[in-house]
């Protein structure tokens, strides 16, 4: 698939005090994109579009250059100490999606220049656990790799955790647009993770992202560009089928990866969940979507801020960790499985 452009840019006047705020102006100028200004990437005023939905999807192809002021990062268990905020937002179009509720009215995709501050702050939180190692996730509020081919601005955070002697970085992505990060001096300090399923999973849920042999291609650079790799089977689904889809899925794996130092494999495994917000708004915004959500068939767990998500039943989970981690086995003996949640 191509890589993403946005069809609107807008900029905070503030970001154009930072050197990636003054150059991304400039590419985007001479990419000839329609570029508007904007007080606060918080409140962006006037995406086209004569109802929501329309909205929504405009929004989408939306790009807003800003400031990050909030140089307090989240937790982001279990995967890492610490959320990296690099970017928010996302141009994909994956039903399940959480980004769908947690970004609420706000589905723009906004990245943040004032890098210098960001590495600063990630420093503190490096050197108050000291000499303990702290991870750090860039991809929690976006899919930072299928934007990073405009920004650069994750190449940049490679870099400066290469340096670092406690930092780690890791991320996942669905897309397929590495190459400008081959050449980055990572040291081995980053994990670079990609999103995989069922066959089922990809076709039904994840418009707007690459296929699966794009992935698995861009997967094949990453590690030949000696970055520790991984694999996120993400949400893992009860669709009809799904031990064949997944055992499928496992076996396309090994045989596409054949060739590839898998030293360090890793897997995590997350069972699909959604909130009672999160339904309302993707029956609204994906109305024909086959994704199941029927509470009464799931297990209700209590979840942070009050909201609580459904997951699958006990033995509904057990049976999804127990097949996926001996598939796992089976054909990765040496990947380590790093958690199943
Ligand atoms: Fe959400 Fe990831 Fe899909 Fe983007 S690629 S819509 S972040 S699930």
């Amino acid at each position: 698939m191509k890589a993403f452009v946005p069809q609107l840019v807008y900029f905070e006047p503030k970001a154009l005090e930072y050197p990636l705020g003054k150059e991304l102006k400039d590419k985007f100028e001479k990419m000839g994109l329609e570029i508007r200004e904007t007080t606060s990437h918080n409140q962006v005023r006037g995406i086209p579009g004569e109802n929501d939905l329309q909205q929504y999807r405009n929004a989408k192809s939306t790009l807003v250059v800003g400031i990050r002021k909030t140089l307090k990062f989240d937790t982001s268990k279990p995967s890492a100490e610490y959320a990296i905020p690099l970017a928010t937002g996302c141009m994909g179009h994956c039903h399940y999606c959480y980004l769908q509720t947690t970004l609420g009215s706000k589905p723009y995709i906004r990245t943040y220049v004032n890098l210098e501050d960001i590495f600063e702050q990630a420093e503190k939180y490096m050197k108050e656990r000291a000499p303990e190692i702290t991870r750090f996730e860039a991809a929690c509020t976006s899919d930072i790799v299928g934007i990073d081919h405009l920004t650069h601005s994750l190449k940049k955070t490679i870099e400066f955790m290469g340096q670092t002697d406690f930092g780690q970085l890791r991320f996942v992505t669905k897309y397929q647009h590495v190459d400008h990060l081959l050449d980055a001096k990572h040291n081995g300090r980053t994990r670079f993770r990609f999103s995989v399923n069922s066959r089922y999973v990809i076709k039904n849920f994840e418009p707007g992202t690459s296929s699966f042999e794009e992935r698995i291609e861009a997967a094949r650079k990453v590690a030949n560009a000696d970055y520790p790799l991984g694999f996120i089977v993400a949400p893992i689904y009860m669709h009809d089928g799904w031990q064949e889809g997944y055992l499928e899925l496992f076996q396309r794996l090994y045989d596409s990866l054949q060739g590839i130092n898998l030293e360090g494999l890793t897997f995590e495994l997350i069972q699909h969940r959604f909130t009672k917000p999160a339904k309302n708004v993707i029956q609204k915004r994906y109305p024909k979507s086959k994704l199941e959500m029927d509470e009464t068939k799931r297990k209700y767990k209590w979840g942070r801020y009050g909201i609580g998500k459904y997951v699958y039943q006990n033995e509904e989970a057990a049976d999804i960790e127990t097949t996926l981690r001996r598939y796992i086995h089976e054909f990765f003996p040496n990947a380590e499985i790093q958690y199943f949640t």
